[in-house]
């Protein structure tokens, strides 16, 4: 292993990894001493289609010799086309493009207070998220979530946010008052422990959001883009948000981030309300349309979900075979929670000595988030390095 260069100009908010790659192909990064590691982080949920797919790298040097950036002074030719791809794909009737998840989820919480106040109801501004959410790292994202983490030092007054424990309807609805605008929730959390929302639950919400008056956004910046062998995950549990946040594997690895909302929603978004300059940027909409491009050809979610059928059946026989370390899988599709009985610290580690790569969890779990692209014998070769690591650590 080469280590990164110490000490390092980089602020240390990241502590200070040492592991560097030079270069990645497919589900693989390579070291610059080329020591092979099979990536099951996909820069955590980003390079959906793994390292430089060549249908992305094609599109984003062809339009790199074309145009990179006007602002949105000017209509942006990508730009429209994503736009109406995402349209005609979701749920949604507009997009909103940002550069970054915190950055479309904010859109969704302006937009929430703003639809209120469109319609006369200026006392409606508070909104309710769960615990274990994470929605960004910007200060209403991360006054939503409420991680100490994440908040310690950085939060001046009430910014607006009622939390309730993920799971508890009733909660929920003693939550809901006159000044509520609407709810926030990931239909699968990430970040705090891969764990999907029960169908019944959400459509509990859904309910409860109609009959007040009040808006629902699913945060799928993880979740979405095919991640759980559905375009939005919440094509899977049957039920539709207002608003709708993207971005991670929407790029495929290029920065960019999308909100999505219903006509009802969107329309108060009028000329000079919101705005970005590096939003629907060319680039990164250029980039946006080749991932799609792939993510909707024929078959190919249809082949993530056999994929992740294979890889979950593959971690039931190893939580029967290592019942001390693996207390079995979480989430949906290839969006899936390692719960570890040891900790989850120790089962990376291991992980990465056998040449395998993976994200922490909270709920003392890890994320294995293989690129979709992976084939049968990849994730074989996952399961097998899975199974060394275990050895390892009995
Ligand atoms: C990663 C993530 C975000 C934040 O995205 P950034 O691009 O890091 O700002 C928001 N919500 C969820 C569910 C995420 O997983």
């Amino acid at each position: 292993m080469n280590p990164a260069p110490t000490p390092s100009a980089l602020m240390a908010n990241y502590g200070h990894p040492e592991l560097q790659f030079a270069r990645g192909q497919g589900v693989y990064l390579y070291t610059a001493d080329n020591q092979r590691y099979l990536d099951f982080t996909s820069g955590i949920a980003v390079n959906c289609l793994g390292h430089c797919h060549p249908h992305l790298v094609k599109a984003l040097q062809t339009q790199a010799e074309t145009l990179w950036h006007t602002s949105n002074l000017f209509s942006i030719i990508p730009t429209e086309r994503l736009a109406q791809r995402l349209v005609d794909l979701s749920f949604a009737d507009r997009v909103f493009f940002a550069n970054s998840g915190t950055e479309a989820v904010e859109c969704g919480f302006k937009m929430m207070r703003r639809y209120h106040y469109h319609h006369g109801n200026k006392a409606r501004t508070r909104i309710i998220t769960l615990t274990q959410s994470f929605h960004g790292r910007t200060l209403a994202p991360v006054a939503a979530c409420r991680n100490p983490l994440h908040t310690e030092g950085f939060l001046v007054g009430d910014s607006g946010f009622d939390q309730v424990p993920f799971g508890d309807l009733e909660a929920l609805q003693a939550a809901i008052t006159g000044q509520t605008a609407g709810v926030i929730l990931e239909p699968v959390q990430g970040e705090g422990g891969i764990r999907a929302a029960p169908t019944e639950y959400l459509q509990a919400i859904r309910d409860l959001c109609y009959e007040h008056g009040i808006l629902l956004m699913f945060d799928e910046v993880q979740s979405g883009m095919g991640r759980t062998g559905y375009l939005f995950a919440h094509e899977a549990l049957g039920v539709q948000p207002d608003i709708l946040a993207s971005a991670k594997g929407l790029g495929g690895g290029f920065p960019i981030g999308a909100c999505l909302s219903k006509e009802h929603v969107a329309e108060v978004m009028t000329a000079g309300t919101h705005g970005s300059t590096f939003g629907g940027n060319p680039l990164a909409t250029a980039v946006g349309n080749a991932v799609l491009d792939v993510l909707t050809g024929p078959g190919f979610l249809d082949t993530v979900s056999e994929r992740a059928g294979q890889l979950r059946a593959g971690i039931d026989e190893l939580t029967q075979r290592y019942p001390g370390l693996i207390g079995g899988h979480t989430g949906l599709g290839l969006m899936v929670g390692l719960k570890c009985l040891g900790s989850n610290a120790d089962m990376i580690k291991a992980l990465q000595a056998q040449g395998m790569l993976a994200v922490k969890a909270g709920g003392n779990s890890i994320r294995l988030l293989p690129p979709l692209i992976i084939s049968a014998q990849e994730v074989e070769e996952g399961l097998a390095l899975l199974e060394k690591a275990c050895q390892s650590l009995v």
